[in-house]
């Protein structure tokens, strides 16, 4: 027996005694080749030895040094790098454990900010329906994904709701794609005059929805537009860059594909490729300015916030992102696995959608094509896919319709940016050999 909790308590997962490049290997001597990058973390692959280097050298020099009493040169230079190829000015950074600590982060950081300017009153929070943006109590309470809210639902601070950019399943038969993004964001300035702006904190969106959605990039022009209303009614734009950001996209910051720059952004997962716990907040200077001015103290922090060896472990993978092009890589690599996935899943009568950005790629699944009708959620299509591709030795990221079944089951790809062609190609095959291997569990 295990006295670990794991994620579903009454299954253990193959034990992981290995991984290099793109595979992980199991104690029972199975290999996976890891189309997921984890949870599109590894952006590397596994066992880089110059950022494996990097975090010894860090542990030998000084392995932990609390940030009330020291910086580190590792995280001041990360904090350079991430701020010199930042968009505009998003040149401040602070650094977190993980991807939830850094949506917490920057709603403290958002929430402060006007505390500090004289608007203590300002204290809604706007986000999208279908999203998530991390599992702490904060985090939690911004997204929208009813499953994972349920159990906690008491406990979660109200947030006001706008729908999310889903063109492929929400825009009317006949709508242009124009009107339809036009309509959403009437309904996001009608929901900041709804509660006044000046409540409002700000808005906080998934540039390419990852995890709640399957690689939903926006349409064009949206994100324009969420600036453009930010700006009018002078509430802050968060972006959640966790899952889409730090290459993963083909561009650096998902949002440059947009050509927009947000006012705060959240990273995660690719900053430190799974070699270490680490996130961060990239914050535009007028704010950070506007905390100095006031108590001098942004009134946060966690113990291992800025930890040496995480930002060692980061440092060196962005360091070798950029040294190698591996995020024009990325790009390129994803327009190899999208025309892959098209030869594949065109006609195949239970894919839906292919979409995505880059290296982050989704496949939506429908019971019938032409009605988009989705599988009934009690049927878990998404959790025997994921069954049938670790029995074929593949790791992908699949997830489900909503308790209330609004959307379908999707499966998220996103290998590490150094995946071959030939292993795109076994990825795909592997996939469609597990997606009918599921689809016939349910005959
Ligand atoms: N935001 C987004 C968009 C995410 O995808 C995730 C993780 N799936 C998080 C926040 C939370 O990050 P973490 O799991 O590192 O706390």
């Amino acid at each position: 027996m295990s006295h670990l909790i794991h994620r579903h308590l009454c299954q253990r997962p193959p034990v992981a005694v290995g991984a290099s490049g793109v595979y992980v290997d199991d104690s029972l001597g199975r290999r996976y080749l890891d189309a997921s990058g984890g949870a599109a973390v590894s952006s590397l692959g596994h066992g880089h030895p110059d950022v494996l280097a990097a975090m010894h050298a860090q542990i030998e020099r000084a392995a932990y040094a609390h940030t009330g009493f020291f910086t580190t040169e590792a995280a001041e230079e990360l904090a350079a790098l991430l701020a010199a190829d930042a968009p505009g000015d998003l040149d401040h950074v602070y650094l977190t454990s993980g991807g939830s600590e850094a949506v917490e982060a920057a709603l403290k950081l958002a929430r402060q900010y006007y505390v500090e300017r004289g608007e203590p009153q300002r204290a809604i929070f706007i986000a999208r329906r279908q999203s998530y943006h991390g599992s702490t109590l904060g985090a939690l309470a911004l997204g929208g994904n009813t499953q994972r809210r349920r159990h906690f639902a008491p406990l979660l601070i109200d947030v006001a709701r706008v729908a999310p950019c889903y063109a492929w399943r929400e825009r009317a038969p006949g709508q242009s794609e124009d009107d339809y993004t036009a309509g959403l964001l009437a309904e996001l300035e009608a929901c900041i005059v709804g509660a006044g702006p000046q409540r409002v904190i700000g808005f906080c969106a998934e540039p390419v929805v990852g995890a709640t959605g399957g690689a939903i990039p926006p349409t064009p022009g949206y994100f324009k537009g969420v600036r453009a209303l930010c700006d009018k009614h002078d509430i802050l734009f968060i972006a959640d860059e966790v899952m889409c950001g730090m290459g993963r996209t083909g561009t650096l910051h998902a949002l440059e594909q947009d050509d927009v720059v947000a006012d705060l952004v959240a990273l995660g997962k690719g900053l430190g490729g799974g070699y270490q716990p680490i996130g961060a907040v990239l914050a535009r200077a007028p704010l950070v300015r506007q905390l100095s001015e006031g108590g001098g103290a942004f009134e946060h922090g966690h113990t291992y916030g800025g930890h040496p060896v995480a930002a060692a472990a980061a440092l060196a993978v962005q360091r070798v992102l950029r040294r190698d092009g591996l995020v024009a890589q990325a790009a390129r690599r994803g327009a190899q696995l999208r025309a892959l996935l098209h030869r594949a899943f065109d006609a195949h009568p239970h894919v839906g959608d292919i979409r995505g950005r880059g290296l982050l790629l989704g496949l939506e699944l429908v019971r019938e094509r032409a009605s988009k009708a989705p599988f009934a959620p009690a049927l878990q299509l998404h959790a025997r896919i994921k069954r049938q591709a670790m029995a074929r030795g593949l790791m992908i990221y699949p997830m489900g319709g909503t308790v209330d079944g609004e959307r379908g089951d999707h499966i998220l790809l996103a290998p590490p940016f150094i995946v071959s062609e030939a292993e795109l190609g076994e990825i795909v095959t592997r996939l469609a050999e597990a997606l009918d291997a599921a689809l016939a569990e349910l005959d």
